[in-house]
């Protein structure tokens, strides 16, 4: 049986390493996580504003062309068709809620890409509460689109001027903040991982996914399970989402789908899976990349959401028990799967879920298998590095 156990574990994976500061804001969360979210008029709300404001359920789509090409059976999960382009927007609604109902005023977030500082930004503006999203100050001249709409949607962005001020720093003003505030604040955090609770929350609100998949599949073929679902994995969210309905039916095949940036032994990679040993990392332990003293290494990815060392601890499981395959996929790989789909199918993917694609072209599968693809997000915000590579890709140098 794959889930979280009592204290927080997939196997040997996950738990809480916490400073004791933060002691009260995460017992609060785990005490109180699973009863809100089972009760009536929390799923109400949930599923309501899932359905009216981010446009649920998402399609499941048969890619003809593409089934045609690859000679199997594959369906599209369409989150890129979500109210702001991803499927983070799944996770903020429900933590917004949540936050709520435990009395918080004010939410923090951190940010890499800014997507997640977008997708909490959203919710805020939504439900009228006061937000701060800490973006590392490199990140925040990077990443400038994402940038003005959080300040469009009312948020306050906070540079992260401390190390390398990218998304680990970030995320450290964030807790600094959090324990500060520790009575009136909620921290949203954006993908499967931090500690015991999150990644199982995080999972859990975006087992949306797969709920969904389950009857729209049955729709389509007459059977609720695939022979496999590929998604991308960053921290894992989307994967978590869009396994968790089949994560305790082994004849579904799961596969993990990693950035290996410019070659997974380059020195510039983020193939947790391979390159990682076990470590704490944001409150859980899990597969991080790091030195022999410990030292975080850092990740390298073309794709800003893949762009991390670490792994939620669901998935080092899923991984390190066979349960999960996992495959690698680099920047160039990525981009020729994005130029591949937009032709194919009419769809520009986002970055990040142009490694789940590219895994078609090095995976096994047979010719009567149905296979599904989490497609995370849109290409939008991907114009500009679709666009710099374009040549390359026009005269065959990808
Ligand atoms: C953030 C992001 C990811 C990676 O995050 P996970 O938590 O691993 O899902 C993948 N795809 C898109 C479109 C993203 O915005």
């Amino acid at each position: 049986m794959i889930a979280v156990d009592e204290r927080g574990y997939y196997g040997e994976f996950g738990g809480a390493y916490i400073p004791e500061m933060l002691y009260p804001n995460i017992e609060e969360l785990r005490q109180r996580y699973l009863e809100i979210m089972q009760e009536e008029t929390f799923q109400k709300q949930f599923h309501r504003l899932l359905r009216d404001y981010v446009g649920r359920p998402s399609p499941l789509y048969l890619a003809e062309r593409l089934s045609e090409h690859y000679n199997t059976n594959i369906y599209l999960k369409r989150e890129d068709l979500n109210h702001t382009g991803a499927h983070k927007i799944n996770n903020t609604i429900g933590q917004i809620l949540l936050a709520k109902r435990l009395g918080k005023k004010r939410i923090i977030a951190e940010t890499g890409a800014g997507q997640h500082g977008v997708a909490t930004a959203t919710v805020c503006a939504l439900m009228g509460m006061p937000c701060v999203v800490y973006m590392g100050a490199v990140d925040i001249k990077r990443q400038a689109p994402n940038v003005s709409r959080m300040r469009m949607l009312g948020a306050e962005v906070r540079p992260a001027e401390s190390g390398s001020r990218t998304l680990k720093d970030a995320t450290n003003e964030a807790i600094r903040d959090w324990i500060n505030n520790p009575v009136d604040t909620h921290y949203i955090i954006g993908s499967a991982v931090g500690p015991h609770p999150y990644p199982d929350m995080v999972a859990r609100f975006q087992s949306v996914i797969s709920e969904e998949m389950q009857w729209q599949l049955e729709e389509h073929t007459g059977r609720a399970k695939p022979d496999a679902v590929i998604a991308c994995v960053g921290g894992g969210s989307n994967a978590a989402g869009a396994y968790f309905h089949y994560l305790n039916e082994p004849d579904v095949r799961l596969i993990a789908v990693e950035a290996a940036g410019k070659g997974v032994h380059s020195g510039e990679s983020a193939a947790t899976s391979i390159l990682g040993t076990k470590g704490i990392i944001h409150g859980s332990r899990t597969l991080l990349m790091q030195t022999k003293d410990g030292q975080i290494v850092e990740p390298y990815s073309l794709s800003a959401g893949l762009d991390y060392p670490g792994i939620g601890p669901m998935h080092a499981h899923l991984i390190a028990s066979g349960r999960a395959e996992a495959i690698s996929i680099t920047d160039e790989e990525a981009l020729k799967a994005a130029y591949f789909l937009s032709r194919k199918e009419g769809i520009i993917p986002a970055l990040e879920t142009s490694h789940a694609f590219a895994a078609l072209d090095v995976m096994e599968y047979n010719s009567s298998d149905v296979i599904v693809i989490c497609l995370s997000g849109r290409g939008d915000k991907d114009l500009e590095t679709f666009i710099n590579h374009f040549d390359d890709y026009q005269n065959g140098a990808l």
